[in-house]
């Protein structure tokens, strides 16, 4: 039998398992296995009891000690468009005029393939760097750019061009039969790795909804769109539907994606801030998930659209999974940090209670995984699973007994300087290589 090849990583380690609790190692060793598809997690466990276990087989060569650097599982970012990278600093006064002052100009560039390969290469880059190896991403309409940006992905993502066949921009409008031939085409290209993507109920007209959901159903595809961002969306989008033929009567936004075939255990609706109990219960029985991007919804002097606060708590009673997104560009900063501090602020200034650092890092990880149905494989650090981690040194930061308190430490300490959090990672480790950050 050929010898085991192990790696070994010392370091502070953080565990995500769920809403209330994360495995925490003051000191600890992570244990690796290399195999034909890239290293797995072999073991982690306090440094003591792994010297014991594994100290004849730890070299020089194959321990790499990070002190008493944090180390993480990667991020996963379920809501975040790639092509807005360039917009997330623009003046955001309302949702639906920065989209058409801002967004769509910007958007409108990646016609030009030479374009989107640059930005793909240059993106998704400065995305690993940031600590995000998974996720669900929107692309501009055209079909190269998901091409592009598929081919710079590193990690576990899933990526849609958005569809947009009514009240948009001339340059960003295409027919129904062109929305639902460039769907064909990337599922036919990219399977499972493409996500059906309608921008919102407001741009995709019911038939491409109704045909695309099909489509995406058969190949096993996720789904994804904004859903109930602000008020003036929904009344917006209320008053076109009530004009077409077989929505006349239809009472809700969540309605309209359901009688449209949008929703169900693939599907991830962004934001869903104003909800009726009657939607969550819909959300809940077809086991939609919502994604819930905090900074993007922030008060508009937090740099977010001001939309509101996103009320977890009746969302998780209504049994609705949800998970964490940046939301870039209607979210300022591309770092999970930043995303994390923000949702665990606006909750703290309204006196809710239960949204933890804790709750917050499981929701940037672990639940984005389980949601994209990779939780077997990755989303945190146990046995078995993907050796992706990444490392955030603490510079002496005295160590607290307890993870929550080690995490506000570390996240609150950045928060005068946001764009600070862009530069806490270090090292970025993907199936156990260490990848290249600024080069
Ligand atoms: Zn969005």
């Amino acid at each position: 039998m050929a010898a085991q090849k192990l790696s070994f990583y010392i370091g502070t380690f953080l565990n995500p398992k769920d809403d209330e609790s994360s495995d925490y190692y003051k000191t600890g060793l992570l244990v690796t296995e290399a195999t034909d598809a890239g290293a797995r997690i072999l073991d982690l466990l306090p440094l003591e009891r792994g010297v014991k276990k594994y100290g004849p087989r730890m070299t020089g060569r194959n321990t790499t000690d990070f002190g008493d650097a944090l180390i993480l599982p990667g991020f996963f970012d379920m809501h975040f468009h790639w092509v807005q990278d360039d917009v997330s600093d623009m003046p955001k006064d309302s949702l639906l005029e920065w989209l058409e002052k801002y967004t769509f100009p910007a958007e409108m560039k990646f016609a030009k393939r030479s374009y989107a390969r640059a930005k793909g290469r240059q993106f998704f880059k400065k995305l690993v760097a940031h600590g995000t190896i998974g996720g669900a991403c929107y692309s501009s309409i055209h079909e190269h750019a998901v091409d592009e940006a598929l081919k710079y992905a590193r990690g576990d993502f899933v990526v849609g061009n958005v569809l947009m066949n009514m009240n948009s921009p001339a340059s960003l409008t295409q027919t129904d039969a062109e929305s639902i031939a460039l769907t064909e085409r990337l599922i036919e290209r990219h399977g499972a790795l493409h996500c059906f993507t309608p921008r919102f109920a407001i741009t995709t007209t019911p038939a491409v909804m109704r045909a695309g959901s099909a489509l995406a159903d058969r190949a096993g595809c996720f789904k994804q769109t904004h859903l109930s961002e602000t008020p003036q969306e929904i009344a917006f989008v209320l008053s076109i539907y009530r004009k077409l033929p077989g929505f006349e009567r239809v009472r809700s936004y969540t309605e309209i994606y359901a009688k449209t075939g949008m929703l169900g255990k693939r599907s991830l609706m962004g934001h869903g801030i104003h909800l009726s109990p009657k939607e969550l219960k819909i959300l809940g029985q077809t086991k939609t998930s919502l994604i819930h991007c905090p900074t993007s919804n922030a008060p508009i002097k937090e740099l977010g659209l001001g939309s509101g606060l996103f009320d977890f708590r009746k969302v998780e009673r209504a049994g609705v999974r949800w998970a964490l997104g940046s939301d870039i560009g209607g979210g300022p900063f591309l770092s999970m940090f930043d995303v994390m501090r923000s949702f665990v602020d606006q909750n703290k200034r309204k006196h809710v209670s239960g949204a933890t650092y804790v709750k917050a890092l499981y929701r940037a990880t672990l639940a984005g995984a389980e949601i994209l149905g990779l939780n077997r494989r990755t989303g945190n650090l146990n046995r078995g699973k993907d050796a992706s981690f990444i490392v955030i040194p603490l510079n002496g930061l005295k160590l607290p007994d307890e993870p929550e308190l080690l995490l506000k430490r570390m996240i609150e300490s950045h928060r005068g300087n946001r764009a600070h959090y862009s530069k806490l990672i270090t090292a970025v480790y993907l199936n156990g290589k260490r990848q290249r950050l600024n080069s």
